[in-house]
């Protein structure tokens, strides 16, 4: 036999299918609802707060790896960033973390952690969630369960069904929350089930493991969005998180991201840290350094991060307003389905609803690409393209 010829090729991944149909279909009129974020023009967007840092960094020498200043400044930043500049975790600098390759990277470094710490330990993941997680946990070699979320029929969260799976699962489970902008649902828990969800875990003595890859884009406002993990500080929780600056800052070949977690004293933040640095060496050395240097500069710069956030608003809001038009617009062509979940959800994804044969034939017929999940990327809905949209959604729903 031949060398490779028991190597058969892997599926695909749902979004590279995606993309790769919109790249091929020649029409004019066509639409990707895949995935990233576009302006009201459907361009992608380069926020001026990273051209503002390109510029304070120009001529920095970041041809070696950068120093553990820099990357100690992240963390940092990025710990602020979600747990709050004031929180007793940071003032007392019970923290520990490591530049990630963005939030995918994150998400790998936790789960090996979780592998050589907690060998016999499972994840529960929200059914659905971003399908990448699945992959992610399997190749790590981590038990992979999952908790109730999403509930079809009212378009909503399962909350009995969340509560019932915290509180049957094995005492010390590790669960995966998105704590804003769910991928792909849109659904996030209120704040009140947010507070029920975190005592539950905490009866159970779960691990909250939070994956933050689109703080801001749900209510436009960083604190907000990141209420959830607020809450379990609150709880006197323990917990880990896998950031990404991909969405919300536009940064998304940059591969820049964090992965920390809150310690209960300075010994064992210092324990953490070295064994993340170990697991990330023996991965891939370090990360690069241009994007890091970026995401320092802003965070770090009060100007530039006031810049930043003021441009995430704009996003949001954009998203938002596309929302209420593409509604509308359904409404408008006396659609016999209801369509309020496309305003109730929130951040970038919509979760349809539609099934496998409509999103065909939007593909088909409309030359409308999005997962066959019946995820819509409102990301790439724009004012041109949304009375379009709407038509053909229509079409192939009544
Ligand atoms: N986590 C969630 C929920 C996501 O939706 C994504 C991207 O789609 C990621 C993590 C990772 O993104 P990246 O590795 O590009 O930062």
């Amino acid at each position: 036999a031949r060398r490779f010829d028991h190597i058969s090729p892997a599926a695909k991944d749902p979004i590279t299918s995606v993309t790769e149909a919109f790249l091929t279909d020649p029409n004019p009129d066509k639409i990707n609802l895949g995935g990233a974020y576009r302006d009201g023009e459907g361009k992608p967007v380069v926020l001026q707060c990273v051209r503002d840092a390109e510029a304070k960094i120009a001529g920095s020498e970041f041809l070696e790896s950068v120093s553990a200043a820099i990357n100690s400044k992240l963390v940092e930043e990025s710990c602020k960033l979600i747990y709050g500049g004031d929180s007793e975790s940071i003032k007392e600098e019970r923290f520990a973390g490591i530049q990630a390759l963005s939030g995918t990277g994150a998400c790998r470094l936790f789960a090996e952690f979780q592998r050589r710490f907690y060998p016999d330990s499972h994840i529960y993941f929200p059914n659905p969630t971003w399908s990448n997680h699945h992959n992610i946990w399997r190749d790590a070699q981590v038990s992979v369960r999952n908790f109730c979320y999403y509930h079809p029929k009212s378009k909503g969260l399962n909350f009995e069904g969340l509560i019932s799976d915290i509180k049957n699962a094995p005492e010390g489970s590790f669960f995966l929350f998105h704590p804003c902008a769910h991928n792909p649902t849109g659904i996030d828990p209120t704040e009140e089930e947010w507070r029920e969800i975190s005592y539950h875990l905490k009866v159970k003595n779960h691990f909250p493991f939070f994956d933050v890859a689109y703080q801001g884009f749900a209510s436009g406002d960083i604190d907000k969005d990141v209420m959830a993990i607020r809450i379990f500080l609150q709880d006197g929780h323990l917990v880990a998180s896998a950031q990404s600056f991909a969405k919300n800052m536009g940064l998304y070949g940059h591969r820049v991201g964090c992965l920390s977690f809150l310690c209960d004293d300075v010994k064992q933040a210092f324990a953490i840290k070295s064994q993340l640095q170990k697991i990330a060496r023996a991965m891939y050395g370090s990360p690069p350094v241009h994007g890091v240097l970026l995401v320092s500069t802003i965070l770090g710069d009060q100007t530039i991060k006031a810049l930043w956030t003021k441009e995430l608003k704009i996003m949001a809001d954009r998203i938002h307003g596309m929302r209420t038009i593409l509604r509308e617009s359904l409404e408008k062509l006396a659609s016999p389905l209801n369509w309020e979940h496309i305003t109730s959800q929130v951040g970038m994804f919509c979760y349809s609803g539609l099934k496998a044969e409509q999103i065909d034939r939007l593909a088909r017929d409309f030359h409308v690409y999005m997962t066959s999940d019946g995820r819509i990327s409102m990301a790439g809905v724009t004012t041109s393209n949304v009375d379009y949209l709407a038509t053909a959604i229509h079409e192939v729903t009544k």
